[in-house]
Formats: C-alpha cells, structure tokens, sequence
C-alpha cells in the first residue's frame, strides 16, 4: 500500500504540486488524471525518489521512504514504467527481460511470457523491431520482473491504437486483482484509465482538484466536461 501525505514538491523556486494526498490500496489501480503540465509526472518520480518532496511524505507499507534514495525504493518493491516505453533498443526482448529481473532476481524472466504470451513469440528480437504496444509491454515486462509490490506507469497508452491500450488497460487489470500490485497509472487517455481504475484523481495546477470512484467520474458529465475534456 502506497501513502503520500500532504505532499509538496518543486523545482528550484518553481512549486509544481501542493497539498497532494492519496492512498492506493494492494490489489487497486488510481488514476491521475489532468492536464499537461498539471504536475502528473512529478508526482510519479517524486515517489521513486527522482524528485525530493519540499513537504509531506510517501510511505510503502508504513514505512517512510521520502527521503529514500531511488535504489533503494526500487528495491523496496516500487516499479517505475517511464513515459517513452524504457527499454533498451539493441537488446532482444528476452535481454530487456533478464535486465528488469538482475534488479531484484526475485522473478525468472521466462514468466513474463505467460502475461504476454506475445513476447514470448518475439524474444530473440531486438526491440527496435517491436511495435509500439509491444515495447510497452516488454516495458511493463521488464518493472515486474523485480516482483515489485507498487507500479508507477507514466503515460502507457501514448501513440498506441485503441485496440492495443485496451490490451495493455487489461494487463493492468490483471496485475491488480492477480498479482495483488498497487497501481498508479497516470494518463491524458482519461476515457481508457477511467475504464480500468478503481479510483482517480485530477490534479490541476499541482493541487487535487477531484477525488472520485473511477465509474463515478466516468459517468459524471459535468465533472468530465470541467477537468478531462470527454
Ligand atoms: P505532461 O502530461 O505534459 O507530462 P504532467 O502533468 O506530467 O504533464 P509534469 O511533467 O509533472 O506535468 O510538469 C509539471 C510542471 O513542472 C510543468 O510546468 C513543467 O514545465 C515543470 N517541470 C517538469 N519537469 C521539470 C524540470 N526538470 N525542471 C523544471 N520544471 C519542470
């Protein structure tokens, strides 16, 4: 279980999020929401640690990681899925794998295949032969392989076809209710995120503008119109 209090981060004099509060129980996945620049991305490094709070705190199971150097939070059991599909491009798909795992070496990388059977079809490939949604999924591959117990994924269904973020919106899915993770998914594709999400909230400006129960938003016209443009 993931707890962020209170939290405030900046860079240099600029402050990007304020006041931000949120649980995301084992077994769930939060969605954040909102616009460009509304500080989503900050809020998933400043929980790996990339960016250190002014104020406030992240705790994992009770355990206070604010000030927690990124190695050690990694280690800890928070997986981080960057925005750009991080993998490496000259290695196959079964290196990428066995990179994720050296990690933490608590999963063999072999069973990634049996949650994307697809890329045990492609292993010997280097992944600048993937497609777009396979990278992101040898990207997701590669965090689990550490056996992480919270997943911070930035941006996943970015440049996909809606088909494949219904793919990758179903690992997810998965992930939760299967493995047990605590996810944090942050989004632009607010329609898709709020389709798996068992919670969300919208930050505007830095600040939680709206905390709801995932259907709840999604069937909220006036709140949808105001913050995610649907
Ligand atoms: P996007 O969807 O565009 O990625 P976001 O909601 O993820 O937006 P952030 O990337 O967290 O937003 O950025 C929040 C604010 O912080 C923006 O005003 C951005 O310009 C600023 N910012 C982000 N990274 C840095 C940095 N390394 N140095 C200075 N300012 C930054």
């Amino acid at each position: 279980m993931l707890r962020i209090r209170d939290l405030a981060v900046g860079y240099g004099a600029v402050p990007v999020l304020d006041d931000v509060s949120l649980d995301v129980p084992d077994r769930s996945i939060t969605a954040v929401l909102g616009a460009n620049g509304a500080g989503k991305t900050t809020l998933l490094r400043s929980i790996s640690g990339l960016v250190r709070a002014r104020s406030g705190s992240v705790e994992l199971d009770d355990r206070d990681i604010t000030r927690t150097s990124t190695e050690e939070i990694a280690r800890l059991g928070v997986a981080h899925v960057p925005e750009g599909r991080g993998v490496v491009e000259e290695l196959t798909v079964e290196e990428n794998l066995r990179l994720g795992a050296l990690a933490g070496s608590r999963r063999e990388h072999t069973d990634m295949f049996h949650l994307f059977p697809l890329l045990r079809e492609r292993r010997r490939e280097p992944a600048f032969n993937l497609s777009g949604g396979e990278r992101q999924m040898l990207s997701i591959g590669r965090a689990l392989a550490s056996a992480p117990s919270v997943l911070l994924l930035d941006e996943p269904s970015l440049g996909l076809a809606p088909k494949v973020v219904r793919t990758i919106m179903g690992v997810l899915r998965g992930l939760a209710d299967d493995m047990g993770l605590a996810v944090l998914l942050v989004e632009q594709n607010a329609r898709s995120a709020l389709s798996v999400a068992d919670d969300a909230i919208v930050l505007a400006l830095g600040r939680v503008a709206v905390r709801e129960h995932a259907d709840i938003l999604a069937r909220d016209e006036a709140l949808r119109h105001a913050y995610l443009g649907f």
